[in-house]
């Protein structure tokens, strides 16, 4: 990881500025701090700048100040709230190692205590502290490669260790004793083995850090060609490969074992893997699934982005009638994304129970799938196998079909399957299963790095 840009970030009081100084001296670079490049080019101090300007006007001397900072060979320290905006996060992580410093509410307000910085909130720096690290924490988690605590440990022991994770990369102690460790048994993409075997090893050039995809079956994914395109374009030093495992516990180990930063999960793991997290989202925990598993200080964490996936492209349809075909983790996705639009939600499903269950759930009706014609739907989803290569079959018939109506096939190989080439026919609005995997994909990206997207290239790489 030589030559890398290095950067600090975290709450105030965390200790970055501090530690940043001992890191610069440690490693031979000039520290740089945005706060004092931005009272630099202000020519007065940063209580000043918010009392007689305001934070907004003090956020965008923080974006010029970040756009202005050298690509490499420095030590960066830089505050909490800049990288609440994508831009900075962008900007930041080019080409760069984040560490996100982190500390309890009593050590930061005890630290932050005699400060003369303005306060954001109006409230007392212990109050406003847990206010702010409470609202802050999410867009933390994305924007770092590394968490580390720093309470109770000396600064020279926090630079110590930002030291070492630079020289020995994210993988434990055990693992890089054993070169690859667990990883070494995994049926694993040729060309991704030599890397990371290389970034086991510290190697020169070697990834700093990896993502993959996990599932199995998972060779299949266009996930590791959209990642891998992704973290060329925005010049970030991961390899994403692909986990094909049978069994989650497996994965979880040398997810762990790895300091793997991001997983994408996928069938048959995405309700299997929640006992193994240390915490999920709320939008996970009442889907019932997690489809994205992000690291960070050895603490994993999982969301769902399946549901934005299917609600991204049918946003415009609020309040509609709909049915979901299916009663699975894709289908409880895509009832809590129709929910989520005020849609009017029956559930038809092959086996009733299941069904009864999922639509439970929610509060949701059920029915048989031969009860179709009687919702009159405005708005399909089609959340089953059928239809997914090698099997040409459709769930609905041409009958059942009508103009208006909007047909969603989450299925996504072929692109046109037999559902959508009858809905097409019928004049219905058809949307392929490629938009929820373009979706899912950049919501899943920006948990992972706190970079948002541009849609249009996702659609390129996909
Ligand atoms: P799952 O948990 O296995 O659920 C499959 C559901 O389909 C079950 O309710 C099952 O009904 C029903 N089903 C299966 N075969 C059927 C058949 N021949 N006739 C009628 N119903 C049938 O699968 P999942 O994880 O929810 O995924 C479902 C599909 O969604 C996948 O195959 C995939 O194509 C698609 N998907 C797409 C994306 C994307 O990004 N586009 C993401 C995730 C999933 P029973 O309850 O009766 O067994």
């Amino acid at each position: 990881m030589k030559g890398m840009r290095v950067v600090l970030t975290g709450f105030r009081g965390t200790g970055k500025t501090t530690a940043g100084h001992i890191l610069s001296e440690m490693l031979g670079i000039p520290f740089l701090d945005t706060d004092r490049i931005i009272e630099e080019r202000a020519g007065k101090k940063i209580p000043a700048i918010f009392r007689e300007t305001g934070e907004p006007a003090f956020r965008e001397l923080e974006r010029e100040a970040i756009a202005s900072l050298p690509p490499g060979g420095v030590v960066v320290g830089t505050g909490g709230g800049a990288v609440l905006d994508p831009v900075n996060v962008e900007r930041l992580r080019r080409a760069s190692l984040v560490f996100l410093l982190q500390a309890d509410e009593e050590t930061i307000s005890a630290r932050i205590g005699g400060s003369d910085r303005p306060s954001l909130t109006g409230k007392a720096p212990g109050e406003e502290a847990g206010e702010l690290l409470r609202e802050r924490q999410p867009a933390y988690l994305r924007a770092a490669d590394f968490c580390l605590g720093t309470g109770g440990k000396p600064p020279e022991m926090v630079a110590g260790e930002i030291a070492r994770t630079l020289m020995e990369g994210p993988t434990s102690p055990l693992s890089r004793a054993s070169g690859m460790g667990f990883l070494g048994r995994l049926p694993l993409p040729a060309g991704d083995r030599a890397a990371l075997a290389a970034m086991s090893a510290g190697a020169a050039g070697a990834p700093a850090g990896i993502c993959a995809i996990a599932g199995y079956p998972a060779s299949h994914s266009r996930s590791p060609a959209l990642w891998n395109g992704l973290f060329t374009r925005y010049g970030l030093p991961y390899l994403y490969t692909s986990l094909e495992w049978p069994d989650i516990v497996g994965i979880i180990r040398a997810a762990r074992d790895l300091g793997i930063r991001g997983i994408s999960v996928t069938i048959p793991f995405k309700e299997t893997v929640i006992p193994h997290l240390d915490g999920i989202d709320q939008d996970a925990q009442a889907i019932g699934a997690v489809n994205t598993v992000v690291q960070c200080g050895g603490v994993l964490r999982g969301y769902n982005t399946d549901w934005l996936g299917v609600r991204e492209p049918i946003r415009d349809l609020k309040g509609a009638r709909a049915v979901v075909l299916g009663a699975g983790g894709a289908a409880a996705a895509a009832v809590y994304a129709l929910l989520s639009l005020e849609m009017k939600v029956t559930v038809l499903n092959r086996t009733p129970r299941k069904g009864e269950q999922l639509a439970g759930r929610f509060g949701r009706r059920a029915a048989p799938l031969a009860s179709f014609r009687d919702v009159r739907p405005e708005v399909v989803v089609n959340a089953t196998p059928v239809g997914m290569l090698p099997d040409r079959s459709s769930l609905l018939s041409a009958e059942d079909l009508e103009k208006g109506m909007t047909v969603f096939d989450l299925v996504y190989t072929p692109p046109e399957t037999p559902l959508l080439a009858l809905a097409r026919s019928a004049g219905c609005r058809v949307i392929p299963g490629t938009e929820m995997f373009i979706h899912q994909a950049r919501e899943q990206f920006f948990h992972v790095t706190g970079i948002r997207v541009p849609e249009a290239l996702v659609r390129e790489l996909v």
